[in-house]
């Protein structure tokens, strides 16, 4: 509890974007959150005012930065069970907790786990030895895909292994880096979806409606509020889907679940347990925004609508752009309002480098074309300074 606001004091682990933007809906809530963050200008160290500085890995920074906290929460995946384990054993308000996060820290107890509850996922197997590697291709068909279980995140950490020989060279180099690995099929996917819930220690679970999400070279590059095209039993067998995992892994928080829509139905790819790149949107285009319900649901308050503000919501994300763009950022966002007064932005505070997600636009409105025609033109110039009008890529 803030003895100042009488409000109770959500610490998270990891000073990411997500964690600046959980900070955000925090105020509304009279809340402030804490932060432990990695460096100084970690974008929520820069606009949070309670923030420890110290290595999420280090037992004895998790342990100062739990006390006072009436519950400690992730922007990423990376603190170790173990220490998690001790939190909780010394009182802590761990949500989600080591068990439930475990699904998304690694991909091979994932993909075992949501087998064995019957749940679509690709034929996947764990490769231990290049062997391994070669019978799954020669069963499964090449090309197939190659995962380090632990650690990847936009793409890296993901292989296409295209023929035996480029599996051998690839899974040689990767167990003597100890690795741990799996294989899966490649899956003949025809698009990306993912299904965002929230679930509270309580029970009460609240699905957004179902999303696409547009990749380019393994990074989310658009989201589409509502999934264009998704029957009313897609749509509804992926929130139940989602329902379903975070209530059997007792996930309590924000719970995203990607998938691959394929000729013959819905293929779970990945989970992710905290606020999540596919609910970005949210902020503006639903009732509730992940980040809102995410601090909601670890504090055990009753979730809030999820429910849609417009019929068309586009997301999308800014990248660094690939050499610097010949304006500043802050002449680029005159330039933007300008052109798209109703064009939403947020920028979260990073340095720009080529590719790394440094912002996102919103943009909701009647007509899905339009609305995503408009966000694309708005991120690309954010990230360029140039407009792109006439050569987008869809
Ligand atoms: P990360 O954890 O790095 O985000 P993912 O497992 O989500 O890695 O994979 C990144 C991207 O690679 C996915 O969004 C998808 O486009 C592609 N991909 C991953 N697994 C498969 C698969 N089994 N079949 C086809 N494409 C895949």
């Amino acid at each position: 509890m803030d003895h100042r606001t009488r409000t109770p004091v959500v610490g998270m682990v990891g000073g990411g974007q997500l964690a600046r933007m959980t900070h955000q809906a925090a105020i509304a809530l009279g809340q402030s959150l804490k932060v432990l963050a990695a460096a100084p200008d970690d974008p929520a160290a820069l606009v949070a005012p309670d923030v420890q500085i110290g290595p999420h890995t280090d037992l004895a920074a998790l342990r100062a930065f739990a006390q006072g906290c009436d519950a400690v929460t992730f922007d990423h995946e990376h603190v170790p069970g173990e220490h998690l384990r001790e939190l909780v054993a010394a009182g802590a308000a761990v949500h989600p907790g080591p068990d439930a996060l475990l699904h998304a820290q690694d991909k091979l107890v994932m993909r075992r786990k949501l087998a064995e509850m019957g749940l679509p996922v690709p034929p996947f197997a764990e490769i231990r030895s290049v062997s391994d590697a070669l019978e799954f291709g020669a069963e499964h068909g090449w090309p197939c895909v190659l995962k380090t279980a632990r650690g990847g995140y936009d793409g890296r950490g993901v292989w296409t292994l295209n023929t035996p020989e480029s599996a051998q060279r690839t899974v040689t180099e990767l167990l003597e880096a100890g690795a741990v690995l799996l294989a899966e099929q490649r899956v003949p996917l025809r698009r990306e979806l993912a299904a965002l819930v929230a679930r509270s220690p309580f029970g009460q679970g609240a699905a957004w409606p179902l999303v696409e999400t547009v990749q380019s070279e393994g990074i989310c590059v658009q989201v589409l509020a509502p999934a264009p095209d998704a029957s009313e039993q897609l749509r509804e067998q992926a929130q139940n889907m989602a329902l379903q995992i975070a209530e059997e892994l007792g996930v309590v928080g924000v719970l995203a679940v990607e998938l691959f829509e394929t000729a013959d139905g819905l293929v779970i790819n990945e989970l992710a347990m905290r606020p999540h790149n596919s609910g970005h949107w949210s902020m503006e285009g639903a009732l509730t925004s992940q980040f809102e319900q995410h601090v909601r649901a670890v504090l055990d308050y009753p979730l809030g609508s999820t429910g849609l503000t417009a019929p068309a919501v586009v997301m999308a994300n800014v990248l660094g752009a690939p050499t610097e763009p010949k304006m500043g950022v802050d002449e680029r966002m005159h330039h933007l309002f300008a052109r798209f007064p109703h064009a939403k932005v947020h920028l979260y505070g990073k340095a720009e480098r080529p590719g790394r997600k440094i912002g996102h636009v919103n943009v909701l409105g009647e007509d899905m074309s339009a609305v995503r025609r408009e966000a694309d033109l708005a991120a690309h110039f954010l990230s360029h300074g140039e407009w792109a009008d006439g050569h987008l890529v869809h």
